[in-house]
């Protein structure tokens, strides 16, 4: 199995094959949702031995970093810093202002540091659930899927080999 994890190459080839993957994806909308679940379950978890993430971060450097409220709560409170003052300074309304949700204002994240997250077991839920390839209802998530393609060298490769093994063909 050729796994890529060139980020470079990555990127690049996420603007080169842009036309490829709305294809892939309008393919893969007709196809039956339990059976690609079940295909890219399991090469995520074969795609998922050849990456190491803490020699990547790069989801942390590319991606809006979301908190829920609750999650600001915890992590003010273990980091022992003043939530008004840290959602003032470091934080920015989502796009259609919901009031639960908080967007980092840095990127890359102001929490990760030599390719790695310095608050752990306090990041908020969808850094943990990222790049979602464990869920169900693959096919009904492919645009976020064909935005993380050039991002996440998982995704990249799930994307790649599900393309091999359900022997599509471009043009
Ligand atoms: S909180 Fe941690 S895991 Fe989430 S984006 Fe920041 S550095 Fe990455
Ligand atoms: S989830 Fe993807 S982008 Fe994020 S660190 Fe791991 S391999 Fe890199």
């Amino acid at each position: 199995m050729k796994i890529e994890l060139d980020l470079n190459i990555i990127k690049r080839n996420g603007k080169i094959r842009e036309e490829e993957n709305f294809s892939f994806r309008s393919y893969l909308k007709w196809q039956d949702s339990d059976k690609i679940d079940k295909i890219v379950h399991d090469l995520y978890s074969k795609v998922l031995e050849h990456v190491d993430c803490t020699e990547c971060g790069n989801c942390c450097m590319e991606l809006e970093t979301c908190f829920q409220k609750e999650e600001i709560d915890r992590l003010t409170d273990e980091l022992k810093i003043d939530k008004e003052k840290f959602i003032k300074e470091s934080t920015k309304p989502g796009e259609y202002g919901e009031k639960d949700k908080f967007y980092l204002n840095s990127m890359p994240c102001q929490f990760l540091k030599d390719k790695k997250c310095t608050i752990y077991s306090l990041r908020p839920e969808e850094c943990n659930s990222y790049p979602y390839l464990h869920k169900d209802d693959f096919i009904f998530r492919l645009f976020g899927v064909i935005q993380n393609y050039e991002i996440c060298p998982i995704v990249y490769n799930v994307y790649e080999l599900l393309k091999r093994r359900l022997n599509f063909k471009y043009k």
